[in-house]
């Protein structure tokens, strides 16, 4: 890959047989189709710490408020080197795309992890992963999910739908910002963050109308506020929105046929009774028909490969 989407991920999650019992966690999505796009970066933290495998479990405690990671009798303590460890891999992380950790670890685990009374007879499931949390503090904006989630098909969606973002506006940073090439990559967002968010949608095209700030300012601005839209769910009411305003494009340009087929189509979507990768045809259909430039140029009609077929199933 001359130019690769680098991704972090869990190493157990792409069969490094590193966990506890020294067996992987295989994911098929990551390995087997988002594999074949992007390039991964993978960490197990408690190898690299120093810890064996197989190897005894270690868990979240908190003691007093204070979390910490150990043997379930308290020995081992391995939260500062972990913590250590994750602080050096978000410094590499800086030039990833994304990050997949794998789910209800006590290092890797995003959210949910569970956290044990220090008599290890209650416990909440309310914890962060150490090492994890370290990535996530230091890079914010970092599009980051954990496997169990990606089963769900808005979530894969909106997973990689953020990350090619993401990889597209490092790509714009790396070409030499400009306040053209801003509002340019703008434009080509418009309909993909009005999928996600309509006040989002507003305020950015507001902030870019400003004159008062610097281009460097303005675009962080512009970032946090993109990559926080596209964390939103995309509805199938969003997406219907979003897809009749395109159809509007069309208007004078289809058959009174044709548009009857598109409104219904995207009416059938809005019912869900057909999947969003029905009407998004028929529009790209139209558009090698009648070419539209300005369509054309939309990421939210091609917001990442096709064959990823991310879009089929909701
Ligand atoms: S969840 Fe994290 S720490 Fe555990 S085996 Fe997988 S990569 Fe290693």
């Amino acid at each position: 890959m001359p130019n690769p989407i680098n991704i972090g991920i869990s190493a157990c999650l792409v069969g490094q047989p590193v966990r506890y019992d020294a067996s992987a966690k295989t994911s098929a999505f990551c390995v087997n189709e988002l594999g074949k796009h992007v390039q991964y970066r993978a960490f197990c933290p408690e190898v690299a710490i120093g810890l064996p495998v197989p190897r005894s479990t270690i868990r979240q405690i908190n003691t007093n408020d204070v979390i910490s990671v150990s043997r379930p009798d308290g020995s081992n303590n391995v939260t500062e080197a972990l913590a250590e460890y994750g602080k050096r891999v978000a410094k590499l992380a800086e030039k990833f795309s994304g990050y997949i950790f794998c789910a209800k670890s006590p290092s890797c685990g995003m959210e949910r992890v569970k956290v044990y009374s220090a008599d290890g007879k209650s416990a909440k499931s309310d914890g962060v992963g150490i090492f994890a949390a370290e990535i996530m503090k230091a890079n914010p904006l970092l599009p980051c999910e954990e496997n169990g989630r990606l089963n769900d098909p808005i979530i894969r969606e909106n997973f990689v739908a953020r990350v090619f973002a993401y990889k597209a506006w490092k790509d714009l940073l790396k070409s030499g910002l400009t306040k053209h090439k801003l509002i340019q990559f703008h434009s080509c967002y418009k309909y993909t963050v009005m999928a996600h968010d309509l006040i989002a949608y507003k305020a950015l095209g507001q902030l870019l109308a400003r004159a008062d700030i610097a281009v460097e300012e303005m675009a962080e601005l512009y970032i946090a506020g993109l990559m926080t839209a596209l964390k939103i769910k995309a509805t199938r009411k969003k997406h219907a929105n979003t897809l009749q305003h395109l159809q509007g494009y069309f208007s004078k340009k289809l058959s009174p046929l044709e548009r009857q087929e598109l409104a219904q189509q995207i009416d059938d979507y809005r019912q869900g009774l057909v999947p969003l990768v029905v009407p998004l045809t028929l529009i790209k259909h139209y558009l090698l028909i009648h070419p539209l430039s300005y369509i054309a140029q939309q990421t939210y009609l091609n917001p990442y490969p096709e064959q990823l077929k991310l879009r089929y199933g909701y």
